[in-house]
């Protein structure tokens, strides 16, 4: 089926339903359907047509929400894109998803026109404000279009998402997420993350639409639950716990980093959280201490996730009744792990050759289901490798224990995940060695209590070559989304080489890491 329809299912069962609440803005399930179907409409008369993608770069509002759903029922791929990207990276997503229409909010309409050499494909920019030139704006093309659209019959594995991830190799790719793919990681949401639902739903969307909280935004649509946006645009504890208390919020996905500000915020006892059943947190590591304080303030209300763009929401998950606080000693060392397979997943691990390790043997995790996804978009090779044997590699690294529980453990590929973002250090790297003074680089991730991890670049500079530690941050702020900037530079005479003359990564993140089970 076309994911399409949660939509006009939801509409048609609960009009009245709010359906979108952003500041004093609100839409019921009608009034949100009949948007999205006018969207529809417009999108077709400028020419967009099934099988095509439609890119999206919008913070989170109301508009974000009907364009994803507009895309699904054409039968589009939506390209929602991360927009704390650099214009540069953005330009290029727009471009290598073949994009001829982007849907936009006016804070990128100038970041837009920047690059809008590198986007020759484009056609039509759709902005929510601030229209100039050929731009179209977002209420002006709803207007005398028909408020009703049929969902555009699709094969189950059309492309309904291109999930752009960071690429390991600098470029990111493209994971193409099927209507079966985001059907059966809807079905799971109500199997294990949110298996009580004996009240009326409301989610809240404090992570950006385009990653993590977008896929929840499905099942959410499908029950019929109202979608909190916060008016605040960027992470504000004081404005998530407003929100929470006033829309009685029964579910949210966070990053880690996200749920440690909200339970060291002082405020966090002044309001009433107890509407609160599914607080989904995952997409990086979360310390077992943070944990057992989260549980404490928040109640039996966690559930952690483990997953990645290609396998979309979960690999594996620890369900609510493994957030306990006076546990006995397995189910404590339970707490550190990411949970067990999720109900409709296969998860095993294997080594270097493919070949299927014993309980607690470390190794990597590969993963088979409905919610794997098709391959990558317009890159076969990848594709292949990635999905060798019907198997997704995850290019993590970690071991299953007796009783089933995945202990993540590090990653192949040598990925920094920073406050929830991935931040893959060759982009970086190849930032860095042209500055002139630099000779040679490696980016590495080290603790960092906030943040999870933090970027941290090891230089060894070019005879006589002179540079501080603030200018090659400057430097690679001019280049790179700020995010993944280095926050500390350390200077050294020569990096640490194996036989074959490889920078040994390992070698200098130990320093770092020392005392530390985890390498995540
Ligand atoms: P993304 O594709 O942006 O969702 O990033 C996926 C990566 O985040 C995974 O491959 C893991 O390395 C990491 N990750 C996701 N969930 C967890 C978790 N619960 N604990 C530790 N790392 C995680």
């Amino acid at each position: 089926m076309n994911v399409g329809q949660f939509l006009t299912k939801a509409a048609r069962d609960f009009p009245s339903t709010p359906g979108i609440v952003h500041g004093t803005q609100s839409w019921s399930y009608a009034e949100f359907d009949e948007r999205t179907s006018r969207l529809c409409h417009a999108l077709q008369e400028l020419g967009l047509e099934r099988g095509d993608n439609l890119a999206v770069l919008m913070t989170n509002c109301g508009p974000m929400l009907e364009t994803m759903f507009a895309g699904f029922r054409l039968g589009c791929g939506v390209v929602p894109i991360n927009f704390r990207l650099h214009p540069n990276e953005f330009a290029y997503i727009i471009d290598h998803s073949e994009s001829r229409i982007v849907a936009t909010s006016p804070e990128f309409n100038e970041p837009l026109r920047s690059v809008a050499a590198q986007m020759p494909r484009v056609e039509h920019v759709i902005t929510t404000d601030g229209a100039i030139g050929d731009e179209l704006d977002y209420e002006t093309i709803l207007e005398g279009q028909p408020g009703e659209c049929p969902d555009a019959e699709v094969d189950p594995d059309d492309v309904a998402w291109l999930f752009y991830t960071s690429g390991t190799t600098g470029r990111p790719k493209g994971a193409m997420l099927t209507h079966r793919n985001l059907e059966a990681m809807s079905m799971g949401f109500f199997t294990d993350m949110c298996p009580d639902r004996s009240q009326p739903e409301a989610t809240l969307h404090a992570a950006p639409l385009s990653h993590g909280s977008g896929l929840y935004a499905l099942p959410n649509v499908a029950m019929a639950a109202t979608h909190v946006i916060p008016s605040a645009t960027s992470f504000d504890p004081v404005n998530i716990f407003e929100c929470i208390q006033q829309h009685r919020i029964t579910n949210i996905f966070v990053a880690p980093t996200m749920l440690k500000r909200l339970i060291d915020h002082p405020d966090i006892g002044r309001f009433d959280l107890g509407s609160l059943k599914s607080v989904i947190y995952g997409g990086a590591p979360m310390l077992v201490q943070d944990l057992l304080r989260a549980l404490e303030q928040l109640g039996p209300c966690l559930v952690q996730l483990y997953g990645q763009g290609e396998s979309p929401m979960t690999i594996t998950y620890l369900p609510h009744q493994d957030h306990v606080v006076d546990g006995d000693e397995t189910r404590h060392r339970r707490l550190g792990s990411a949970g067990i397979a999720r109900t409709d997943v296969e998860v095993g691990i294997v080594d270097d050759n493919d070949r299927r390790l014993a309980t607690g043997e470390v190794g990597e995790i590969i993963t088979r289901s409905d919610l794997v996804m098709k391959g990558y978009w317009r890159d076969p090779a990848a594709s292949d490798n990635s999905l060798r044997g019907g198997w997704l590699h995850t290019g993590d690294v970690g071991y299953l224990d007796e009783d089933g529980y995945l202990f993540l453990m590090d990653r192949s590929h040598d990925m920094i995940i920073s406050g929830g973002e991935n931040i893959y250090p060759r982009e970086i790297e190849e930032i860095l060695v042209r500055h002139p003074a630099v000779h040679e680089v490696a980016v590495i991730g080290i603790p960092d209590e906030e943040w999870g991890e933090a970027v941290k670049a090891v230089v060894s500079t070019v005879d006589g070559g002179e540079v501080t530690e603030e200018e090659l941050i400057e430097f690679c702020r001019d280049h790179i989304a700020s995010y993944k900037k280095p926050r500390s530079v350390d200077f050294v005479d020569d990096l640490p080489r194996n036989n074959y003359g490889k920078i040994v990564k390992r070698e200098l993140r130990e320093a770092y890491w020392q005392g530390r089970e985890r390498r995540v």
